[in-house]
């Protein structure tokens, strides 16, 4: 339903939080945030309100690097398991999902098969283990291989334990939005996530993927073509 995502020089969980929190409006049944650290990623969901994910924040939470997300549930119950993110087998993979996997029973089944546990009832799960399974040298390369074992609606926010210094996002059928800082970048389903940081951003048009670091932005196409995007400027508020 709803994504934010944060790579800067700020603690980025309250970032994540506040994001979310303008996503409200949209209707949601269970929220999440999950954060980068020097040790194994911290993921927390709740299936309550925003502000209950707040309430429950540790104080030493200062990871700079998340994403989060605000779930409608398609498949599976609103719990804590089938809330976003959803993360690979060893917790290094974080990633959330908006919009319908057409072939995760499939999927489900393969991974099964080969020998990984799911733990949730959701579509979104099978493709972070897709994307730890995925050869590749960077992030990037992994989301392509395992966006292309996928088919029906997305957008995906991706964070990796071993690769702190990006995010990485994909949109297809469910809009995603990059909002420009300085020296931090910000990434949301809607600009509403977004106008109290910036009034630069970047509409990710069907089909694109984008990479976010701390120091700006590259947008590429499924067969890794680099895109050339334009920032628009937007009304913020005070
Ligand atoms: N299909 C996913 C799920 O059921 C994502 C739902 C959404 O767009 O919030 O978890």
């Amino acid at each position: 339903c709803g994504i934010v995502g944060y790579i800067g020089g700020q603690p980025a969980a309250p970032i994540l939080v506040e994001g979310l929190a303008r996503l409200e409006y949209r209707g949601y049944d269970s929220a999440g945030i999950g954060v980068l650290t020097s040790g194994k990623p911290k993921v927390l969901r709740t299936v309550g309100r925003v502000r209950d994910l707040e309430a429950s924040l540790p104080k030493r939470l200062t990871g700079t690097v998340g994403i989060g997300h605000t779930r409608w549930a398609t498949h599976g119950p609103a719990s804590e398991e089938n809330a976003h993110p959803h993360a690979s087998a060893d917790g290094r993979i974080l990633l959330v999902h908006n919009g319908i996997l057409d072939n995760a029973t499939a999927l489900r089944e393969r991974l099964t098969a080969e020998g990984v546990t799911l733990h949730s009832d959701t579509d979104t799960e099978v493709l972070a283990h897709l994307v730890a399974a995925a050869e590749g040298d960077s992030l990037e390369e992994q989301v392509l291989a395992a966006l292309r074992q996928v088919t029906g609606t997305y957008a995906i926010a991706v964070a990796s334990a071993d690769q702190p210094d990006r995010v990485v996002v994909a949109r297809n059928g469910s809009p995603l939005v990059l909002g420009i800082g300085e020296h931090e970048m910000f990434v949301a389903s809607d600009v509403a996530a977004l106008v109290r940081h910036t009034s630069q951003v970047v509409h990710l048009d069907e089909g694109e993927l984008a990479t976010v670091t701390r120091d700006g932005f590259h947008t590429f196409t499924a067969d890794a073509t680099s895109t050339t995007k334009t920032p628009e400027t937007i009304d913020v508020e005070a």
